[in-house]
Order: structure tokens, then sequence, then C-alpha cells
């Protein structure tokens, strides 16, 4: 069914043919465009906040999301743990965008039709744009470890999952049941998982078992200080770490290794790495190695340059991006510069991405790992610094009575 209010436009917009256009003067003509954006995450948030800027001059602007709230991912382990309250970790994107005259739309988008620029939804209803940002992250490829996926299985994006986690083992908790967690992976976010869940089992004096299956070793990118600090951590603490194993399979509450081990466990987190959603090959869109859409220096899709995107589901040209949010809060505002000149016209900013970026691991226990380049410590000022970072990163987004909803309902 096609929304009556995104009926495609009879007038002709003037994109040009090649990316490399993007410098002219006016990419598109100047009034009364509809520009969407596709996801509400971290590289959206200096549009969303600004986009009355759009509205002003007469563009329709909407917003397609799952869910009315983003989860931000660098609080979500303290979210687990109970460090943080879930209203502390979220934006509510759908307020943002409908208190700055957007509509917003709770959705998928599952193709785009570059071509006709038509965004086809979960829910069967169609989308025009003249210019569309994507912003929709990555997701972890549960097909790797499991063919049925079951209850009680975390895969660690989307992040609001670690708030279902916490959920459900606080109850078995009350249950007073056996507990046995597995965290699946080995990299950044399996160690905070794992320091996080012991976070949880301390402040609910519940009882339970944590172990970490590594992959060939922990924190395999990692200097060997920063391994050793998050190992002691953890091992010093009860953690059972399994390293030079991988799970072949998870199901019916066992898992088993590749070297023919098998593990009971009734809560499992998969944290086997990240990957952009398969959204941009399905639609014939150039795509980077990893399946992201394939962007030049302003954010801009190779081929198609009314389409723009930021975060994780980018491959940017030239580069080898690690998944971080860093390049995701990096990129926001350059998205939103160069989203109003596709549509007003003028110079298109470039983004450069920074080689090395910050680091710092909530371990669960009000201490943090941190790690930049060669400096690498261990201790509550690490966790201070970055309490301080993320709390100071969710003020200036949270304007949309986040603080005031204070419900632990998911939707
Ligand atoms: C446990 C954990 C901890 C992490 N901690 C850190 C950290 O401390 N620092 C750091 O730099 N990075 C961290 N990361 C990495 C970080 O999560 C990602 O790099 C970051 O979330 C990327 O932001 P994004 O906006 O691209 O994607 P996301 O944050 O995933 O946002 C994407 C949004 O798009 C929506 N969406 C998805 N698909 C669609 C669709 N088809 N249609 C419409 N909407 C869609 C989603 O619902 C979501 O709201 C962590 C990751 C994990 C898993």
């Amino acid at each position: 069914m096609e929304l009556p209010s995104f009926r495609r436009h009879t007038e002709k917009t003037t994109v040009p043919l090649h990316a490399s256009a993007s410098n002219t003067k006016e990419v598109m003509s100047r009034v009364g465009k509809c520009l969407v954006f596709v996801g509400g995450g971290h590289a959206h948030l200096t549009s969303l906040k600004n986009l009355d800027r759009f509205l002003k001059i007469g563009h329709r602007v909407t917003l397609i999301s799952p869910s009315s709230y983003h989860y931000y991912s660098g609080m979500g382990p303290g979210m687990l743990s109970g460090i943080y309250q879930p209203w502390e970790v979220r934006f509510n994107v759908k307020k943002l965008a409908e208190d700055r005259g957007a509509t917003f739309i709770q959705g998928k988008v599952i193709k785009v039709d570059p071509r006709e620029h038509q965004l086809f939804l979960d829910s069967g209803q169609t989308v025009s744009y003249d210019v569309v940002s994507f912003n929709t992250g990555s997701e972890v490829p549960m097909a790797k470890v499991t063919k049925a996926p079951e209850a009680n299985l975390f895969p660690v994006k989307p992040v609001v999952n670690l708030l279902k986690a916490r959920q459900a083992v606080l109850k078995a908790i009350q249950n007073r049941q056996k507990i046995w967690l597995t965290i699946i992976g080995g990299g950044p976010a399996g160690i905070e998982i794992s320091a996080n869940l012991l976070g949880l089992l301390d402040k609910s004096g519940g009882k339970g078992e944590i172990t970490l299956i590594g992959g060939k070793r922990l924190l395999g990118d990692a200097p060997e200080k920063v391994r050793h600090l998050a190992r002691e951590s953890l091992q010093q603490r009860g953690v059972k770490i399994i390293e030079g194993s991988y799970v072949k399979t998870l199901e019916k509450g066992e898992i088993l290794l590749n070297d023919g081990r098998r593990l009971q466990m009734n809560f499992a987190f998969i944290a086997i790495g990240i990957q952009p959603a398969s959204l941009f090959q399905d639609s014939g869109i150039p795509t980077g190695a990893d399946g992201g859409l394939l962007v030049n220096s302003y954010l801009q899709s190779v081929r198609y340059p009314n389409i723009f995107g930021g975060g994780d589901c980018i491959s940017l040209e030239g580069h080898q991006l690690a998944k971080v949010g860093v390049y995701a809060l990096r990129e926001s505002p350059i998205l939103y510069h160069n989203l109003r000149v596709a549509l007003e016209g003028g110079t298109m900013k470039v983004f450069s991405p920074q080689k090395h970026f910050l680091l710092i691991f909530n371990m669960g226990n009000r201490k943090g790992i941190f790690w930049k380049k060669n400096w690498i410590w261990e201790g509550r000022l690490a966790f201070l610094l970055k309490n301080y970072i993320d709390r100071k990163f969710m003020k200036t987004f949270q304007v949309s009575g986040e603080l005031q909803d204070q419900s632990e309902a998911i939707e």
C-alpha cells in the first residue's frame, strides 16, 4: 500500500548522473523535496536534532525505524549490569522526529529501488524519496552459530537485547534457577558483556557460572597489555575463559565446540562480530566487501548521488573502518551538512576517518580498561572518564524528555 503523503512527485528532480558531480552548485532543485532517514542510529542524531532546518524551507522529512527508541551501545553493557537505567541509555527518536514536524514510520526497510527512488518496508508500505540517508547499523550473523534461534539467546545487537537479557536473568535469579551464562566471542563486546554479567550477578545476589568462549584468543587484535588486563579482571572474578576453540553449533541448551567438547548453558550472548544487513546487496546498490553501502568521502553512494549513509552500514571507499560508534558519531555532522547540500546546493564536506581512537572497556565493577595507541591502563579513573564522555554525549541528544519516560517495557 502506498501512503498518500509519499506519492511520487511528478516534478523532475535535478540529480547529477555521477556521484563525482556532488559538489555542483545545485544537486536538487530548491523546495519541497522528500528527505527520508532510514534508521535512527548514531550517525543520524545531528540531522534528527536539527530536522526543523529541513522542514522550515519546505522539505518533507520522514524517519523510518523499527522502534521509537534507539539505545546507545557505549552504555549498553552498563545497562545490563544495572550501572545505568534504560532511560539513561536511549533516545526517543520517534518523539525527536515528530516534535520537529517530521513523519515517523515504525518499520524496517527491506529493499530499495534506487532508480525509481522507492523504499519497500516489511509492512508492505512503499515510501518514495528524493534524497535518502541510511543509518541501519549492523547485525550479528547468527546463522554462523545456530540454525534455530531459541529463547534466552541474545545477539549483542540490537542493543535493546541487553535489556531483554537483564530482565530474563533477573527473573531466573528470582525463581532460584541454576544459571549458566555463556558468552560467545572474545572481542570488545564479549569482554564487556562478560564483565557486566559479573556485575549483574554481584548486584542482584544471584549465583551462576559465566563462561567466555573467546575463539582463537581473547581480543586478538589488541596489544598484549590490553589482553592481559582484560583476562586478569575476568578470571580473578570467576569467569571461565576458553581460548583456541570455536562454537560449532548451539541448540537446546547445549553448545558444541569444534574440539568436540559440549557445554551446558541456559543463557547465551552472541558476540561473534557484526556485519551490515544484506539490504544494499539485495537492492543492487554497490557495496563494499562486507556488504555495506559503498560511499565516497561525502558519505554518498558511489553510484546513486541521492543516497547517503553513515555508521556501521556503510563501507567507505578506500578504507577498512572498524565497526565502532566513534566513526558513526564523527560522520553525524558531516552527513547533516551534506544532506542539506544535496537538497539545497552548496559544497559538500569530506569525511576523513581518524586513524586512532580511544576505547575504554566498562568492566562492570566501576573500573575500566583505557586503550589509546600504546597508552593502556586500568582503574576507576578509566571508568569515570568513560562515564563522563558517555553522559555528555547523551545530554546533547536526549532532548525529547527521555529521563522522564522511566518505563522498562520493551517495544
Ligand atoms: C555491546 C557493544 C558495545 C559497544 N561499545 C562501543 C563503545 O563503547 N564505543 C564504540 O565506539 N563502539 C561501541 N560498539 C560498536 C557500536 O555499537 C557500533 O559501531 C554503533 O552502534 C554503530 O552505530 P550505527 O548508528 O551505525 O548503528 P546502530 O547503533 O546499530 O543503529 C542503527 C539503527 O537503525 C535501525 N535499523 C536497522 N535496520 C533497519 C532497517 N532495515 N530499516 C530501518 N531502520 C533500521 C536500528 O533499529 C537502529 O536503531 C559496541 C557494540 C556492542 C555490540
